[in-house]
């Protein structure tokens, strides 16, 4: 048997790179999975894929910086499969890239709303439906960025976000582990998604030569970007009984990249 057969899972951003590979990998192993994602074509061919391996999924199309709509995606895939037992809070965006004095409170806004808030909603409409099951697993994405490292000079906003989903994680894990679930961040360094498509770069950032990716020789095992399947390889492990004593912890996945 499968070891997450009959087990129920949300991935939040589950349309695209970290959640998608994440998603597919999630079933390759037996669960069902409720796709979230605001991009509601993404969400549905990363539905079509799973159902393609002979998975079983939904694709909701959700913004999980609004509380009504990230709520409504939860109870939907709780009314589809009665149950609840794992859940990946991983949408994000990189937002804008410049430096403080020139970020705009509506640029700050909105990655803390997608990153730090969607995160906190998520997790929160969650709990009701993992405590009813007798635990489960809760898995956030967090960054390299925000944790061992701000080297992305201009991401302020981002490795606000980042850091704060961490502070969250380890909050949620005192508080949620007598209900036996568990709560974890996925730090990864650099990955080949489609997240630069959402990077807004100021003239201001430009000018001051802030990059806005590392250059592949920044990660020493691989000297390129990862990949969302070996992504995927950390979350199923962290989403299985294969993780059962670890909650509250920061979990790296960058190739060394945040020890240089
Ligand atoms: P991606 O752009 O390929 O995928 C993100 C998905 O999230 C997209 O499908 C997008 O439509 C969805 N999304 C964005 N905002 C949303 C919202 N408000 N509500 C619902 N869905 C939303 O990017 P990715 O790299 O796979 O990013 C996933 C997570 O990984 C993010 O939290 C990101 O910060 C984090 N991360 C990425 C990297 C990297 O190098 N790619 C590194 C560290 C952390």
């Amino acid at each position: 048997m499968e070891e997450l057969e009959g087990k129920v899972a949300i991935v939040t951003g589950g349309g695209s790179g970290i959640g998608k590979g994440a998603a597919l990998k999630l079933a390759e192993h037996g669960a069902k999975i409720a796709i979230v994602d605001r991009d509601s074509q993404r969400a549905e061919r990363a539905r079509e894929e799973i159902e393609r391996m002979g998975g079983e999924a939904l694709a909701l199309e959700a913004d999980v910086a609004s509380e009504a709509s990230v709520r409504s995606a939860i109870e939907q895939a709780v009314l589809r499969w009665g149950r609840l037992d794992v859940v990946f809070a991983n949408a994000g965006i990189n937002g804008t890239w410049t430096p403080i004095e020139h970020l705009t409170e509506e640029d700050w806004d909105s990655t803390i709303n997608i990153n730090l808030k969607g995160t906190f909603l998520t997790l929160k409409h969650a709990i009701p439906h993992l405590k009813r099951q007798g635990g489960g697993s809760v898995i956030f994405t967090s960054s390299v960025n925000g944790n061992r490292i701000f080297s992305n000079i201009g991401a302020s906003a981002y490795s606000t976000s980042k850091a704060g989903q961490t502070a969250l994680m380890q909050m949620a894990a005192l508080e949620l582990a007598e209900h036996r679930i568990r709560v974890n961040a996925i730090c990864p360094g650099a990955i080949r998604t489609n997240i630069g498509e959402n990077t807004n770069r100021t003239p201001e950032a430009e000018e001051a030569q802030i990059p806005v990716e590392y250059p592949d020789g920044a990660i020493p095992l691989t000297h390129g970007p990862g990949t969302p399947e070996q992504v995927a390889e950390l979350v199923l492990f962290l989403a299985s009984p294969r993780s059962s004593l670890i909650t509250g912890t920061k979990v790296y996945i960058d190739g060394a990249e945040s020890l240089l």
